[in-house]
């Protein structure tokens, strides 16, 4: 079998009420790590979606009063099928998405998680019951599923947002529709898949893929029977989706772009910071939300980091991510290959010296990675996200001119912090204006942790017990006992 095959229980048909369907027409995925064709796909337009919007309605009648013990052993069910079938699911992201191997299977272990953590919240919805304080009556609160909800996932992560978004919905005991990036359909197809041999009744969870991802939203979000909208993607996506679900003032989970400053203080272990910038920029290639953006580096250690950096860099093997070997992989299409590289070619205009570290194959879309050192802050490259493996390193003398540099954007999702004890961490991170903050880590997102941003950023967490609450509806009941 040839490397580059899909594996053979691969769905590539959209999952409507529990059956596979085609779409009115068809549209190809691409695999970037050599431009071939990987399959073609149902190519979803408005009624098509709407069928979709159907189903998850009729579902949410039953489903929606299923036992949450019930509905949480679905859930843990799907946790062990993609926990078995790791690699099936790692090799379909690969595929489409073009990220090394060592990361693809790093995702799909952590996408499972999500089912494992949101099968343990579904039976933990606690509602209230307390005297009001003139004690004329009790104050009883529940919370109930909001019904039908909208799921939007970008490329970048085809299996984890998926998961992240579907395990809290089913546990809540909501119905979903999930539409993936049309770069990326395959993993969730399969995720719907997963889903359907768990046990997930028919309809419970449909897929749909789609060109014209605009149209059917829009269709979808105006159709009352559409209780909440959960997106991840970008900023500017992001404020198109709020101002259509404002028509109907529905509830709107967004999960959109970051700036992450990566700060590295007087006094911090140099070779941990680097080895934290590893993981910080280079995991997915720099294709992360969560991707260190800028580097804020102390006087003292600036030129000791940027050597070490580079150093470690040089090391890295690229070249297609099914190759196992290979540490940076292809970016997810040729278009965005081109969109880091007319970054890069603002920041040689405004006179940053910009060298690859290595060489990246010619064919394909591949990037080499980039150290830009001696970077102004407010330039092109600390204003932007990059979303891939391009680092700009800013030096700096003073912690307050790093904090007040770091939170000079209008994104917050996440800081980095490396200091040299905890403690001065735990204090500068106080001072970060982002909904999340790694304090001598490279990595910090994990199921049971509350993902999500301030500012411009998003609305509303993911994970952790805060992200079931994102699909359920507080109701009070007032009553004379
Ligand atoms: P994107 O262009 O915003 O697309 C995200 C999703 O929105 C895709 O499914 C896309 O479908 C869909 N979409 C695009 N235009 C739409 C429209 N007018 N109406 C409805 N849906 C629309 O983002 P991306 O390039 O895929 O992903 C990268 C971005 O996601 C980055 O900014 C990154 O920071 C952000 N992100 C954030 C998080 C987080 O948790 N905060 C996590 C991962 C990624 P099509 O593919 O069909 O266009």
């Amino acid at each position: 079998m040839s490397v580059d095959v899909l594996p053979a229980a691969a769905p590539t048909r959209m999952l409507i009420g529990g059956t596979w369907v085609d779409g009115a027409a068809a549209l190809n995925v691409i695999n970037p790590a050599n431009l071939s064709v990987l399959a073609e796909i149902g190519d979803a337009d408005v009624s098509v979606a709407l069928s979709a919007v159907t189903a998850a309605h009729d579902a949410f009648t039953t489903w929606s009063v299923t036992p949450a013990r019930q509905r949480a052993e679905v859930l843990r069910r799907a946790y062990e099928i993609m926990s078995a079938e790791a690699e099936v699911c790692a090799r379909l992201i690969v595929l489409e998405n073009g990220k090394a191997w060592r990361d693809a299977l790093g995702e799909a272990t952590y996408a499972a998680e999500f089912f494992r953590w949101f099968s343990e919240e579904a039976a933990r919805v606690a509602g209230g019951f307390r005297y009001s304080p003139a004690r004329d009556k009790t104050i009883i609160t529940d919370h109930r599923p909001i019904g039908v909800a909208y799921l939007i996932t970008p490329w970048n992560f085809p299996a984890a947002m998926a998961t992240r978004k579907l395990g809290p919905a089913l546990a809540a005991g909501c119905t979903a529709v999930l539409k993936p990036a049309a770069e990326t359909p395959l993993t969730a197809l399969w995720v719907g898949d997963v889903l359907q041999r768990a046990g997930a009744p028919a309809g419970v969870v449909n897929v749909i893929t789609t060109s014209t991802s605009g149209d059917v939203s829009r269709a979808i979000l105006a159709d009352p029977r559409v209780a909440t909208l959960s997106f991840t993607g970008s900023t500017e996506v992001g404020r198109i989706l709020l101002r259509q679900t404002a028509e109907r003032v529905l509830p709107s989970s967004m999960e959109l772009g970051g700036n992450a400053p990566f700060i590295v203080l007087a006094g911090a272990d140099v070779d941990k910071a680097v080895a934290g910038a590893m993981i910080a920029k280079m995991r997915n290639g720099g294709a992360a939300c969560t991707a260190a953006n800028r580097f804020y580096l102390h006087e003292s250690l600036a030129d000791r980091f940027a050597l070490a950096f580079e150093s470690a860099l040089r090391g890295l093997r690229i070249g297609p991510g099914i190759e196992q070997g290979n540490d940076l992989g292809a970016m997810v299409s040729v278009r965005e290959r081109d969109k880091v590289l007319t970054l890069l070619a603002a920041a040689g205009a405004e006179g940053a010296a910009i060298e690859p570290i290595l060489d990246a194959p010619q064919t394909g879309a591949f990037i080499a990675p980039y150290v830009v050192r001696d970077v102004a802050h407010g330039s092109t490259l600390t204003r932007t996200e990059i979303f891939g493996p391009v680092a700009p390193l800013v030096t700096f003398g003073d912690e307050d001119e790093a904090i007040a540099m770091a939170n000079d954007t209008e994104y917050g999702l996440i800081s980095y912090v490396y200091a040299a004890d905890a403690g001065t961490g735990v204090r500068v991170a106080r001072r970060m204006e982002s909904g999340m903050v790694a304090i001598n880590r490279g990595l910090i997102a994990d199921p049971a942790a509350p993902f999500g941003g301030m500012k411009e950023s998003g609305l509303g967490r993911e994970g952790g017990f805060a992200g079931i609450h994102e699909f359920l509806e507080t109701q009070y009941f007032g009553v004379d006992l």
